[in-house]
């Protein structure tokens, strides 16, 4: 099973790719960095090329839909929220070629098997997710999927105090939990300058 892999998804990226056509992206970046927006990019594309596609989020991102993935400028595509990483290996269908995941680092641990596992079987994943938490430590399931990845683009978001380019999400409220799901209410983009500990 050969797949291609459509203009403008990554320039170094061969046309045919190995004996299964199977492969792991990775999108992280910091909150606001365009993350989503990629990840419904290269999905679209597949689209336009007639490949068989499925969306996947974490149920936790409620923010603005339960069955589709949003950017914050508000595209959007449909998505099938799940709980559990290995959830995701029922649902996706025989015949499904790319597979899309947001908000990575909200999954537990088994979501790096689970996109072993689906590129193994020859399908493109596409995976984007948050590679620091608000403290600046990074997410351990964003690095793994990233240590096993063939393609990793990181964004930078603009900071929100100097304009600057920005990696860290500042979080606005004072709650120490490791996940408070928001947007511009809860959390800012900052640069290594700005952001505060
Ligand atoms: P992510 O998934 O990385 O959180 P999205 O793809 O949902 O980001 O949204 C990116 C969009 O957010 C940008 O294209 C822009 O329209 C908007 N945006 C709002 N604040 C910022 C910021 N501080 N820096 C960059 N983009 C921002
Ligand atoms: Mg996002
Ligand atoms: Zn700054």
């Amino acid at each position: 099973m050969k797949r291609r892999l459509q203009s403008g998804s990554h320039p170094v990226a061969p046309i045919h790719w190995g004996p299964t056509g199977g492969w792991i992206e990775v999108v992280v970046g910091s909150m606001f960095s365009g993350k989503t927006q990629e990840l419904i990019r290269r999905l679209r594309l597949a689209t336009i090329a007639r490949q068989k596609v499925q969306v996947f989020n974490h149920g936790l991102d409620t923010r603005y839909s339960k069955d589709h993935i949003v950017s914050h400028d508000l595209t959007k595509v449909p998505a099938r929220s799940v709980a559990r990483a290995h959830d995701i290996l029922g649902l996706v269908k025989p015949d499904t070629q790319i597979v899309g995941i947001d908000e990575v680092q909200f999954f537990d641990e088994d979501i790096v098997e689970v996109c072993e596992t689906l590129a193994d079987q020859g399908r493109r994943v596409i995976v984007a997710g948050l590679d620091q938490d608000y403290r600046g430590v990074p997410f351990p399931v964003t690095c793994r999927i990233m240590g096993v990845a063939e393609f990793v683009t990181k964004n930078l978001a603009v900071c929100s105090v100097c304009g600057n380019p920005a990696n860290r999400s500042q979080r606005l409220s004072s709650t120490k939990k490791l996940i408070e799901v928001g947007t511009a209410d809860k959390y800012e983009a900052r640069c290594r300058a700005c952001f505060k500990r």
